[in-house]
């Protein structure tokens, strides 16, 4: 089983990157960004409730985040593998998700970090926001919350996964194409 965490700051190219891998792989796609805005399309309590974190750029509780993608994992028992897109976001994110995955053996098997510099990201997702309708990519001042939310709360879970020698850097710089190819390396030594 396959298993990967598409890591890197918003912007860096995570949702567009994931839709090769899903293809390359046969895998499945939990993004909790996309689930979270589903909740919100639906007018679910947990969307209302989410919705109020996503408009400033701050981070949705952890449990809230952690049912959702539980519920995931159990609904989808005999997939061929997953990879998570914009989770875990935090160290207790990532401590709940090896204890989810560990209860079926099936580990992470790596953590692709897109690596993208800052004044990129922020044109990225403001060119996003003329046409993707997403109110967090239409505001620098959200952009920049997310961004530094980033630096301070996720970025630590580079060496989490370091630390268990998980941890794959690839440049996010490029055309998509270019590094759909390095990411694809990356995953053919695993
Ligand atoms: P991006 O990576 O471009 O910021 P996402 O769709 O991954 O976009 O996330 C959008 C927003 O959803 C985040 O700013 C945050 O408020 C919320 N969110 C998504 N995933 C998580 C998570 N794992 N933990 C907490 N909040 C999350």
């Amino acid at each position: 089983m396959l298993n990967l965490v598409l890591f890197g700051p918003p912007g860096a190219g995570k949702g567009t990157q994931a839709e090769y891998l899903i293809e390359a792989y046969s895998l499945l796609h939990l993004s909790t960004g996309d689930l979270l805005r589903s909740e919100i399309a639906a007018g679910a309590k947990l969307g209302l409730e989410a919705k109020k974190y996503m408009e400033k750029g701050e981070l949705v509780p952890d449990e809230v985040v952690i049912g959702m993608i539980k519920g995931r994992l159990e609904a989808n028992q005999d997939a061929n593998g997953f990879i998570f897109d914009g989770f875990p976001r935090t160290v207790a994110q990532a401590e709940a998700l090896d204890k989810l995955l560990n209860e079926n053996e099936t580990p992470i098997s790596a953590m692709l970090s897109l690596e993208v510099e800052k004044q990129e990201l922020i044109n990225r997702l403001l060119k996003r926001g003329e046409s993707s309708g997403r109110p967090d990519d239409q505001n620098q001042e959200v952009i920049e919350n997310r961004i530094n939310v980033y630096n301070e709360k996720t970025a630590p879970l580079v060496d989490y996964y370091a630390s268990f020698n998980k941890h794959y850097g690839v440049d996010g710089m490029g055309s998509i194409e270019e590094i759909a190819g390095r990411l694809k390396q990356v995953v053919d030594t695993l």
